[in-house]
């Protein structure tokens, strides 16, 4: 039988006004699992409502009680950690081993914005004048709206609530339509807040999205997903002039230097392409192989592209599982074929894998000779399709990997300080991995240059995305001072 979840308001399990569901599949069976709300306007308002109420006395509980409850919903996360990864393996199909690891992110950042928050402090400025204190303070900015996607629902919700909370906002989540059920399980967690602190809303991104964009007592938008749909955001939110974090779109580029071990090169491309069926923002999109090791690194790419397991993300066993949606399967079929009519050898993949009658499944696709600036190269593949590109030296691979609207991540295979240095430096990308591709710490900034996103999130530049500083000038002896009016006679008896 189907289930029926809830949306969570003011602690409260409530459905949709107008009574409308959503169906949640699982795109490894292609069941439906669950129907969520369908939320509207009205649902939107509920919950901004409820997060409004509850702001200013979130912001004014000390900092020692906001970290206490903090690490309080990281133990709740924690101690549900099983049951929340069986729930994203089924409506995400991310194989469950990698759910386990997103758990583990999840509460991690609940703790690590618990202590952040409770030990930031501010600046004390040299005051201009004499018998003057300056210094400034951080406020929260009121109302979050946290809007997740698909591929990491829980992660990605966890880098903007807990943040957000930890700098005394209260927030209203939307997660992705094709992946709810997860986070609404966390309301369990949540309940640790005060009413009000933390709300879940479900529905699709114009009809539940848009609205909480555009509410006028939603102060700033925490954004994680495609760059078209952030741009969306961005013109909603012009007219309030609100507060934007957004996370966006990325065509990451991973450059193989001549003096890489090629083995090493090739299975870490091979991570950093297929993990989560090539669904990640930071994928390694396009991969820039120094024509002098390209035939080897080539060779050893696909051997181990073919070893990979796809099949039941529920399975220990399984290395890669489906992709979200028909539509999805469909986006990656069509970008596959398109570059092939571009002129690039299709070496495997492509096909969906034997034994697998029924999913969005995909068999793991290589891609060799695709032409810097043709599609792969420029758009966005959301699935398990590494483009080779091959390049006469590394110089040539950073002046291909800077040649793109975005810039979110990059990595380079050496050990030469020279090679990693000069692409460090000149490589526009929020994130830079040597010789580790994909590897996030929540104490060091995450996020993208040029159209792969503004601001960031995680580290104390995350817990400063969701606050803003108040400059404070105190004058402690109360007397008349000599640059104030009247200007031309100094003294005229008024
Ligand atoms: P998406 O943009 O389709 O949806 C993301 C979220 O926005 C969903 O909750 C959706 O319902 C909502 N939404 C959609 N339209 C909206 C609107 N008009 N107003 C308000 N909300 C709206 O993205 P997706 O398909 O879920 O995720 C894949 C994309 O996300 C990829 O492009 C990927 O690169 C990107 N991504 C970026 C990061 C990052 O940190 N930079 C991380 C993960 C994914």
């Amino acid at each position: 039988m189907v289930r029926a979840a809830s949306m969570w308001i003011g602690h409260e399990q409530v459905e949709a006004r107008s009574g409308q569901t959503l169906p949640v599949e699982d795109p490894a069976t292609e069941e439906v699992l669950a129907t969520v709300p369908r939320a509207g306007p009205e649902d939107v308002a509920a919950a901004v409502a409820a997060a409004r109420r509850a702001q200013p006395a979130w912001r004014r509980l000390p900092a020692p009680e906001k970290a206490r409850l903090l690490h309080e919903v990281a133990a709740r996360l924690r101690a549900a950690s099983h049951d929340l990864a069986d729930t994203l393996t089924a409506e995400g199909g991310k194989p469950r081993v990698e759910n386990a690891d997103e758990l583990e992110w999840v509460t991690a950042c609940f703790d690590y914005y618990a202590q952040v928050g409770r030990h930031a402090r501010g600046t004390s400025i040299p005051p201009g004048f004499e018998h003057q204190v300056n210094f400034t303070v951080k406020e929260p900015f009121g109302v979050v709206a946290a809007i997740a996607p698909f591929n990491y629902p829980l992660l990605l919700m966890a880098w903007k609530v807990a943040p957000a909370l930890a700098a005394g906002n209260t927030v209203v989540i939307k997660p992705a339509e094709e992946t709810p059920l997860a986070t609404l399980a966390c309301a369990r967690a949540f309940e640790a807040l005060p009413p009000g602190v933390v709300s879940i809303v479900t529905g699709t991104g114009p009809e539940a999205g848009e609205p909480l964009v555009a509410h006028p007592d939603v102060d700033m938008i925490a954004f994680t997903g495609s760059t078209e749909t952030g741009k969306r955001i961005m013109r909603l939110a012009a007219d309030g002039l609100k507060k934007l974090n957004l996370e966006t779109s990325g065509i990451d580029p991973f450059i193989v230097c001549e003096d890489a071990d090629v083995d090493l090169a090739a299975r870490a491309a091979v991570w950093a392409r297929y993990l989560n069926a090539g669904q990640v923002c930071t994928s390694a999109k396009r991969i820039y192989v120094v024509e002098q090791v390209a035939e080897r690194f080539v060779e050893r790419m696909v051997e181990l592209t073919r070893a990979l397991v796809v099949g039941d993300p529920r399975r220990p066993d399984t290395d890669v599982g489906p992709l979200i949606s028909r539509e999805a399967l469909a986006r990656v079929q069509a970008a596959l074929e398109r570059a092939v009519g571009e002129g690039a050898r299709l070496l495997t993949g492509g096909e969906r894998p034997a034994g697998l009658a029924r999913g969005h499944f995909i068999a793991p696709a290589v891609l060799d000779h695709v032409r810097h600036g043709s599609s792969p190269t420029q758009e966005e593949i959301f699935g398990p399709v590494a483009a080779i590109v091959r390049v006469k030296d590394v110089d040539e691979a950073i002046a291909r990997a800077n040649d793109s609207r975005y810039g979110l991540g990059a990595t380079i295979i050496t050990t030469s300080l020279r090679h990693a240095l000069r692409a460090m430096d000149e490589v526009k990308a929020g994130t830079f991995w040597v010789n580790d591709p994909l590897t996030d710490n929540e104490a060091g900034p995450f996020g993208g240059m040029r159209q792969s996103g503004i601001g960031r999130e995680l580290g104390e530049e995350g817990l400063d995305a969701f606050r803003e500083p108040k400059h404070v000038h105190i004058d402690y002896v109360q007397e008349r001072k000599p640059y104030w009016f009247p200007y031309a006679a100094r003294d005229r008896g008024t």
